[in-house]
Order: C-alpha cells, then sequence, then structure tokens
C-alpha cells in the first residue's frame, strides 16, 4: 500500500511530502490509520545526523495514535475501529532474557526502532508522519477511550521515557523529585511524578516558564541560569531527571542529590559527558541512563494516565508546519509538545 508521508530526504534537510510503501498486513499485524503523530526532538536529533548516519530519506514520528483500519487472521488482541497507539519501538527478538523480562527495548538482538530502523525482514522502517503504518501487534499500545486521542500521541515516548525512570527510582509519597528541562518529556516527568506523589521541583533554564509548571503540579520552580539555585538546593533531591537535550554540567547537578540520589538521564545529546568521580563518592550518589519502556510498561502508563486524567499539553500542526516546529523546539520554545494532525496529509 502506497501512502502519504513527511521525509527528511538527507542530514539537516528539510522534511518534504512524499509517498512510502507500507507492507501488506500480515497474520500477525495490524494496519493503523494514523490520526495524531507528536514530534520529539529525537526526531530532530535522527534526521540532523546528531546520532550518527541514517538510512534516507526518514519519515520521523514515534507517537502514534490512529484507529485500527485492518487486522491480520491471528490477531486477537485489537479489532478493526479501536484506538491504538504505537511508540519507539516496532519489533524485538521476543526470545532474550530482556525481552522475556519486559524489557524489549533493550532487546539483546537489538529492537527495531519505529523509524529508521531495521525491521527483521531486512526492510527499514518508517514513522509516524504518514497517513498509515503496518506494525506487529504484540508491539501495538491500547489507547483507554477516555484519553483525547492527539493529546495521547506524546505519551508514546515522552511518556513512557519519563514514567518508567519514575517508577524504576520509586518517585511517589515523600520523595524528592526534581526535572531538569521543561518540554516535551519534561513536562510529562512533572504531570507523572506529581500524579505519583512526589514533591516535584521544576529546573529550567530561566523562570519564564515558572507558571506553567507549577500548574501542571511542581511544588517549586527554580532557573539554573541563576548560580544561587545551586548553593540553596544542595543535597536535596532523591531523584533527578534530566531531560535536557544538549550538554549538562552532570557535576553541579550531582551536588543536588541527597546521599543514595540518583540522576538518571534520558536526555541524549550527541556530545560525550563528563563527570568527576567524587560528586558521586561524597554522597553514595549513582548516575544512570534509562531508554523508553517495555510494552507492559507502556500500556501500565496509558491506564496511569487514563486513571490520571493526564494527557500532554500540546499545539496541533498541519503537516506542512513541521520544520517551523523543528526550529521552534530547537529554540525551547514549545509548549509543550507539537502533534501533527495527519488528516492534513491526506
Ligand atoms: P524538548 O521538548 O526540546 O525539551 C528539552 C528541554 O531541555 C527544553 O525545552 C529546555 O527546557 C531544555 N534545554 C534545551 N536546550 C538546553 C540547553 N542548551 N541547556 C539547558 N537546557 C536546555 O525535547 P524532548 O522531546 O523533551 O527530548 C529531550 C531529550 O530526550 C532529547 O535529547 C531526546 O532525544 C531525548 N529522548 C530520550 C528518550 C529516551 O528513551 N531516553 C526518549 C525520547 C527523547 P527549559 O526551556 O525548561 O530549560
Ligand atoms: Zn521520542
Amino acid at each position: 500500500m502506497r501512502v502519504t508521508a513527511y521525509a527528511a530526504p538527507a542530514a539537516g534537510q528539510p522534511l518534504a511530502p512524499t509517498t512510502i510503501e507500507r507492507r501488506d498486513v500480515g497474520p500477525n499485524d495490524v494496519l493503523i490509520a494514523i490520526e495524531f503523530a507528536g514530534v520529539c526532538h529525537s526526531d530532530i536529533h535522527t534526521v540532523n545526523g546528531d546520532w550518527g548516519p541514517q538510512p534516507f530519506p526518514v519519515v520521523p514520528g514515534h507517537e502514534i495514535v490512529g484507529v485500527v483500519a485492518e487486522v491480520g487472521s491471528d490477531v486477537t488482541e485489537h479489532q478493526v475501529g479501536d484506538r491504538v497507539g504505537v511508540g519507539c519501538m516496532v519489533n524485538s527478538c521476543g526470545e532474550c532474557a530482556n525481552c522475556r523480562n519486559g524489557d524489549e527495548q533493550y532487546c539483546l538482538n537489538g529492537m527495531v526502532g519505529t523509524y529508521a530502523g531495521t525491521d527483521r525482514d531486512g526492510s527499514t522502517t518508517q514513522g509516524g508522519y504518514s497517513t498509515h503504518v503496518v506494525v506487529d501487534a504484540d508491539y501495538v499500545l491500547s489507547v483507554p477511550a477516555g484519553l483525547d486521542p492527539a493529546a495521547a500521541a506524546p505519551l508514546l515516548c515522552a511518556g513512557i521515557t519519563t514514567y518508567s525512570p519514575l517508577r524504576r527510582w520509586g518517585a511517589g509519597p515523600g520523595k524528592r523529585v526534581a526535572v531538569v528541562g521543561l518540554g516535551g518529556l519534561g513536562h510529562m516527568a512533572v504531570k507523572l511524578a506529581a500524579a505519583m506523589g512526589a514533591e516535584v521541583t521544576v529546573l529550567s533554564q530561566s523562570l519564564k516558564k515558572q507558571e506553567d509548571g507549577l500548574r501542571l503540579g511542581a511544588t517549586h520552580y527554580h532557573a539554573t541560569s541563576d548560580p544561587d539555585t545551586f548553593t540553596q538546593l544542595a543535597g536535596r533531591f532523591d531523584l533527578i531527571v534530566n531531560t535536557v537535550s544538549a550538554p549538562i554540567d552532570v557535576d553541579a547537578y550531582l551536588s543536588l542529590l541527597a546521599v543514595d540520589g540518583t540522576l538518571v538521564n534520558v536526555g541524549a545529546p550527541a556530545e560525550p559527558l563528563s563527570l568527576n568521580v567524587m560528586s558521586l563518592i561524597g554522597g553514595r550518589r549513582s548516575y544512570a541512563g534509562s531508554m523508553i519502556g517495555g510494552i507492559a510498561q507502556t500500556q501500565e502508563m496509558l491506564d496511569f494516565c487514563a486513571e490520571h486524567g493526564i494527557g500532554a499539553e500540546i499545539e496541533v500542526i498541519a503537516a506542512d508546519r513541521i520544520n517551523d516546529a523543528y526550529e521552534r523546539v530547537l529554540a525551547s520554545d514549545v509548549r509543550y509538545r507539537f502533534v501533527i494532525d495527519t488528516a492534513t496529509l491526506r
């Protein structure tokens, strides 16, 4: 099936309309008519070549919500007409220790990314800036009825990427959690950590978005451009989730952790980060990373969001605004996720 899409033709080039081929619906496949696709900073890193060479043309998009249009003969979980979602991953081996443990994103044989990935049949995957996609049913999530479909799209990456480390490091009542960077991931981290019962602090470059941060669920908001922030908050946090897409001063943020606290990086800048191990030693602190989340946990996160009435704060755009949206994300001028209305592609 030939479908309309927006693709980056080469590294650093603006995205442009094109058509791509979607595979026939196999026995365990689901054909999804895409309604909304979120714009993640990872899409921008990928098409700008920050993370190395890519199989251009690349159709980005791994925050997909749509409606099931067709299912293969073996599919029992999803039916035509169901509202479903697809995140960053469309396949994995299903057999290694990590897949069996529900950590498909760390598949020992390589998870298959939703775009710019090599699928298990050898084809190159293409993402959600498109009208339709065919995905193995095991990687298709159910979007609960209570969620607005446009606001649910960013949950498939920004939501699970922050939910997973918040759960792993025990965000909840009595825990002080800081979120660095109030963008797509950061604003979801604030909402989710607050819903889990943690005391949330936003650490943003400036105080420009303070009112929003407090409305989203933070109790405290500080500007990292103000050196006083780092003296005032020294030793304060149990967990810091760093969502910044650029390098940070790791030692400065580690100094904000309490004894046994953890700084977890979900932000994925191209450049290596360095730290002084004394920042860890002098407080038994940990520095960690986390990548999206497994399929079962992604469903758990969607159900949690439905239960707590959580969606992303979004600006819905027509597909021909994608390149402007990229510029605005790069300028930290996103409030707080752009979502493409794929009806504008038809
Ligand atoms: P985003 O919407 O651009 O948010 C990033 C935020 O970081 C900005 O809004 C800004 O917040 C802050 N920031 C940007 N540049 C900065 C700089 N030079 N110095 C200090 N702060 C800066 O991006 P996103 O979509 O949330 O993605 C964030 C990062 O996470 C990206 O690197 C992305 O690739 C990565 N990511 C990782 C995973 C994973 O599985 N680990 C999944 C998805 C995305 P303020 O204006 O509040 O300072
Ligand atoms: Zn993403």
